[in-house]
């Protein structure tokens, strides 16, 4: 074996031994490197570990300031179908006639938070939150959710500004709620149709912010160095970002940081990653007080990555809950295969372990307030790099629709076998 393996994820479980998600490979003297520096700096009497010093390997020392990445921005050239700003996500809500908008929450720059609705509220028993239900042995007093007549979807739109794929996917699911055709003006009244047996949650933009600050608006085409400029940003010395060390500093702001990168909030927040039992910021409260009111059966996260496309193992929750998400792996690449598109590996239902340790995040969280079966899925944006999967737009729309025609189908059938995806029986 000639090459090493470094991960660079973007905040999601799993990813450890998932080998299709934002893989990049460097020669193994560089993996060498970075043990060596890592045991000498561990050994070093009394020595702090100092951040930066796990911000990057020599040969990953690129630097690039903000003008910098400015100058290198390519005319936009973006098709009318793809969304990649929040400014105009107001209007469109206003204008929404089928679904239902409210405001759920403001981020710390002022921007809207909005909850897109499709489908009546069905109101059930909810004597409970879900911690004390399942601590009485019994998760339906949490929310009789066998009681209602349709599967309620809850879907969460990038939390990662510069991951708009989601944001795209979204804006365009709305729309075929409303119209039956997407925004490229295709039809997709099966889509649609199968929404309309559900009541879906949409909620576009996890992390507006994030989204204001991404000025190119897609990465779909860039090289890699200015791809993690915009996700991670830089460090003060100008040197760009990289997992994982760009996540040993929390929120990211303070001096050791150069320019804030569109994973994180005006206040330097990752939403994956606020403290959810005692919370940093507004947008993650949120996303989780909307699950928590409406118990929805199946939750997605959605975000983007380099490699194919992939659903992730949620961690912490049941293993049982993880093969239900595996069986929705299975339904979803099954649909993007027969769709010509491409996709990763499947996801492997596993204990948590301190020696394989992945974080408890905003997916975990989403289970455990809500019983929901909740996982990251990770889209290609389409990295000019020969390792990434490389995608056209309309593939990316395609994907993302795919993938919400399978959790819509997958939610389905087991409300028609009488179970919650995560395996709540019918009385
Ligand atoms: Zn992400």
């Amino acid at each position: 074996m000639s090459r090493g393996l470094r991960l660079t994820r973007c905040g999601t479980p799993g990813a450890a031994n998932t080998p299709n998600i934002c893989r990049e490979e460097i020669p193994m003297k560089r993996s060498i490197y970075f043990i060596l520096m890592s045991l000498a700096l561990a050994a070093a009497p009394g020595a702090a570990a100092p951040q930066r010093a796990f911000a990057a390997a020599p040969d990953q020392v690129r630097k690039m300031t903000y003008q910098e990445a400015r100058q290198r921005l390519r005319p936009a050239e973006l098709p009318a179908f793809w969304v990649g700003s929040v400014e105009d996500l107001p209007s469109r809500w206003a204008k929404l006639s089928a679904g239902h908008a409210r405001e759920i929450a403001r981020s710390p720059g002022g921007r809207p938070l909005h909850l897109v609705s499709y489908g009546e509220r069905e109101t059930v028993k909810h004597p409970a939150n879900f911690n004390s239900a399942v601590g009485g042995r019994d998760p339906a007093s949490y929310m009789d959710k066998a009681a209602r007549r349709k599967p309620v979807v809850y879907f969460v739109g990038p939390v990662h500004g510069h991951e708009v794929e989601g944001l795209t996917g979204l804006v365009n699911l709305v729309q075929i709620m409303e119209t039956g055709r997407d925004l490229r003006g295709k039809d997709q009244s099966a889509l649609r149709s199968l929404g309309g047996q559900c009541r879906l949650l949409i909620l576009p933009a996890g992390n507006p912010d994030g989204i204001a600050r991404f000025e190119p608006r897609a990465i779909h085409g860039m090289p890699k160095d200015e791809f993690q400029f915009w996700g991670m940003g830089t460090w003060a010395d100008d040197s760009i970002a990289f997992w994982p060390g760009s996540k040993r500093q929390h929120p990211r702001t303070g001096p050791e940081i150069g320019w804030m990168g569109c994973y994180f909030n005006d206040k330097g927040v990752n939403p994956m990653h606020d403290e959810f039992l005692a919370p940093m910021s507004t947008e993650a409260p949120a996303i989780l007080r909307a699950a928590m009111d409406e118990g929805p059966d199946l939750a997605v996260s959605l975000h983007s990555h380099e490699s194919r496309p992939a659903v992730l193992r949620p961690a912490y929750v049941p293993l049982e809950v993880q093969e239900q998400v595996r069986s929705l792996a299975e339904r979803a690449y099954a649909l993007l295969a027969g769709r010509r598109l491409p996709h990763g590996s499947l996801p492997e239902a596993r204990p948590d372990t301190c020696k394989n340790m992945d974080s408890f995040n905003l997916v975990s969280a989403l289970h455990h307030i809500s019983g929901a079966a909740a996982f990251t899925f990770e889209c290609p944006h389409d990295v000019a790099d020969e390792k990434a999967c490389r995608v056209t737009f309309d593939e990316i729309l395609d994907i993302q629709l795919s993938v919400y025609e399978a959790m819509l189908r997958f939610a389905m059938d087991a409300k028609q076998k009488g179970a919650s995806p995560a395996g709540q029986k019918s009385n």
